[in-house]
């Protein structure tokens, strides 16, 4: 198989199309799906070469590695501009690899506070109980990190914006205060998304996506990505992915090359609908508050702009009237579909605290700012008038 040589040069659409390519012996125009368990010896010589160190294109059970997937891998790694990369199940899973595989008993952590529902459990839940020491803090407060730190704090974990709040986490401030102790700097930036973003720029180790979200965009399969420097990637990361299952589908790594495609065009266009969305409300009589990291309003809209240069794919409201408000809006629209997930063609509205966060206390969820009447909306690739028009009826049902 031959490979594309890696361009460095190239811009990041180019790089969205072209990079990580392997073509076939047949020459075939879309990437190729090896949709295969594992991988055949020409000697027991050659297998035992293999066992002992595999090269770049040397492959031996799709739990390790497989084309399709590092095809994936090598893509999103040139995005990001990491070094290397490891594709997972879905994001949950790698989120866990990129804490679990690096911790153990008696390490500590600091975490940011608002977090994805999930990345909370294994944060409060699942690390605690094996020993490792957590500590929440508000995550838009430098201060609070510098109080939280520890000679043993090994990692520092944050969503570059949280969700559904929305709040932006100035990562090259916290990156410096996590550097002075040493710790690991980890920041799930599904949010940000690969093509508004380079955290690792700014000062972050380890960069975990959920590529259910923007990068396949089309609803259609569960995965997830761990980027940062060869070493962490191939001496810390692969042992304990590849011995533990989370490993990445062939199918899945094929979907998510053919969402890459289209992931620059996708992702500007839905950030501009939120924009345009978050403008048009602003204001609203019948809204308490609107969130969107683009607007001047928003706490942390120059670290929002700095970080990005736009504000993201997903606007929040937080709808005078309360949960009861909140229902009657999800339920008036028609264009928009009840769903959790985010980064779609399909624009999605969500009420995190019946739904993603209905695992937390009323307490947890207040001090996190995720209040009754708060709605998320992923704005999707339809018509913005559409969407404005269809938000403006469901507000008045409301
Ligand atoms: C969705 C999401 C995850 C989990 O991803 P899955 O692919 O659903 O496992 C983790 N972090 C954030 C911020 C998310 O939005």
């Amino acid at each position: 198989m031959g490979g594309v040589p890696i361009t460095r040069d190239w811009k990041k659409r180019t790089k969205l199309v072209h990079e990580g390519i392997r073509r076939s012996q047949y020459g075939e125009v879309a990437e190729p799906v090896f949709l295969t368990q594992g991988f055949v010896y020409e000697s027991a010589e050659q297998a035992a070469q293999r066992f002992e160190e595999a090269g770049e294109d040397e492959f031996i059970y799709s739990r390790y590695g497989n084309p399709t997937v590092r095809m994936f891998e090598e893509r999103i790694a040139a995005i990001e501009g990491a070094e290397d990369a490891f594709a997972t199940a879905s994001g949950m899973a790698a989120v866990y690899a990129s804490l679990a595989s690096m911790l153990k008993a008696g390490d500590h952590v600091v975490s940011a506070r608002a977090l994805f529902g999930s990345c909370h459990y294994v944060l409060d839940e699942v690390l605690q109980r094996f020993g490792v020491d957590v500590t929440f803090v508000d995550g838009t407060s430098l201060d609070a990190w510098k109080a939280a730190v520890r000679p043993n704090t090994k990692a520092v974990f944050l969503e570059s914006i949280s969700n559904p709040t929305l709040e932006v986490i100035d990562i090259k401030a916290v990156a410096a205060v996590a550097r002075d102790v040493g710790a690991t700097v980890i920041v799930d930036n599904v949010f940000s998304t690969p093509v508004l973003s380079r955290v690792l720029d700014l000062g972050a180790d380890v960069v975990v996506y959920s590529a259910t979200k923007h990068i396949d965009g089309q609803g259609r399969v569960l995965g997830g990505v761990v980027l940062g420097s060869r070493d962490y990637v191939r001496k810390t990361l692969e042992p304990f992915l590849k011995h533990t299952g989370g490993a990445m589908s062939p199918f899945t790594a094929w979907l998510l090359l053919k969402g890459m495609e289209t992931l620059d065009l996708r992702v500007r266009a839905q950030a501009e609908s939120a924009r345009k969305v978050a403008e048009a409300f602003e204001g609203d009589a019948r809204l308490e508050r609107v969130i969107y990291p683009g607007l001047p309003s928003h706490p942390q809209h120059e670290t929002a702009m700095a970080q990005m240069k736009r504000g993201g794919t997903v606007a929040t409201f937080v709808l005078k009237g309360g949960q009861p408000a909140a229902f009657r809006f999800l339920n008036a629209l028609r264009i928009f579909i009840i769903s959790n997930n985010l980064g779609d063609a399909k624009s999605i509205v969500t009420h995190p605290t019946t739904t993603t966060h209905q695992r937390l206390t009323d307490e947890q969820r207040d001090e996190m700012g995720i209040l009754p009447g708060l709605v998320r909306l992923s704005l999707g690739l339809e018509d913005v008038d559409d969407l404005i028009r269809d938000i403006r009826q469901a507000l008045e049902a409301a």
